[in-house]
């Protein structure tokens, strides 16, 4: 058995599914160039250290390791800065993604699990989303994984490469032995943003918007615990592995909270006081992501366990504190 390459692995998503693939016996390598990863997170497997710009370096990784299939999470992610820096998203998330579906190429890599997003739906016209939800990015960030989705689905019927496109709802969360956890720098998150708040790093939490077309005003989102996320990657691995089809799936919970709603339970959660200021829309946001992710649950057999959204804060608060020194 050939090892699995995870790009961007010392990032959040990446190094709590470094931990379950490991945990899971397989061979993990982790290639990262750290400009947003952790060093502390790598802790699991191989590490590469280099960017996916560098094609020579993408060969030279394929040519000195054995490797079966990719799990690509490397990628820049901040939605409203991706507003501001479209050039740098379309880059590294179009650009370098080429480079690695082409070096996989060369090297007959023929599996990949990709990291995309709910965002590529944008305005919701359901309540909850299923898989064929028409598109439509709101922000260069979603545009890029829209885009790459379908240079894999074109990868795919040309030169039979096989995928499982994973459109995550907003992972959120942490290893529950505080192992890993989320560290942005600098922090855009909700979550992590709110607990700042709590431990007094930041004096407020500001809510964009308040003026949505929702039950408080404030965005709806489906938050999904980052190790239910981790166990789908391994699924979806699984999956390939065995024959099973390239396909799209979502994952979320389906339960959709508000960002006021988060505020009030991340109150509870850490009994502290958590300033509120209001502020405008954040350009590129969506009013409302909800996932349906019955085609996850029915084809993978992905069952969330972490999926109340208490205890999503309380590991994503288990872990600041610890990370933090708090
Ligand atoms: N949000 C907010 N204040 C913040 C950060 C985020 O009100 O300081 C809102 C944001 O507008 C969105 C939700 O919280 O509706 C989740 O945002 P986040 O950046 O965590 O994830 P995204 O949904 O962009 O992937």
């Amino acid at each position: 058995m050939g090892k699995t390459l995870i790009t961007g692995g010392a990032g959040y998503i990446g190094s709590h599914t470094a931990k379950e693939l490991a945990s899971r016996d397989k061979d993990v390598v982790v290639l990262d160039n750290l400009s947003y990863g952790h060093r502390d997170f790598l802790q699991w497997g191989e590490f590469e250290e280099g960017d996916l710009e560098d094609r020579a370096f993408l060969k030279d990784v394929f040519a000195r390791h054995s490797i079966d299939e990719v799990v690509h999470f490397a990628a820049f992610i901040a939605v409203g800065e991706s507003v501001e820096k479209p050039r740098m998203y379309y880059e590294n998330n179009v650009r370098n993604t080429l480079n690695l579906l082409g070096a996989m190429q060369d090297a007959g890599v023929g599996r990949i699990v990709f990291s995309s997003t709910a965002a590529v739906y944008g305005e919701p016209q359901t309540p909850t989303l299923a898989e064929d939800h028409p598109l439509s990015p709101l922000s260069p960030y979603a545009w890029s994984k829209r885009m790459v989705e379908q240079v894999i689905r074109d990868y795919g019927k040309a030169y039979g490469l096989k995928s499982a496109i994973l459109r995550y709802f907003n992972a959120a969360g942490a290893d529950p032995e505080t192992d890993v956890g989320e560290r942005h720098q600098p922090e855009t998150h909700l979550i992590p943003l709110i607990l700042h708040a709590a431990l007094g790093i930041r004096d407020s939490i500001k809510i964009f918007g308040t003026d949505y077309a929702t039950p408080d005003g404030t965005c709806l989102r489906d938050y999904i615990h980052v190790t239910d996320l981790a166990e789908a990657h391994a699924l979806a691995l699984d999956h390939l592995a065995g024959g099973g089809d390239s396909d799209i799936f979502n994952l979320g919970n389906g339960n959709g909270f508000s960002v006021r709603e988060v505020i009030d339970m991340a109150r509870e959660v850490t009994g502290r006081e958590i300033p509120v200021e209001t502020a405008e829309r954040r350009a590129g946001d969506s009013p409302a992501l909800v996932s349906s992710s019955e085609k996850a649950r029915r084809v993978l057999g992905w069952r969330p366990r972490h999926a109340d959204v208490r205890e999503i804060i309380e590991t994503a608060w288990r872990w600041h504190r610890k990370d933090l020194k708090r």
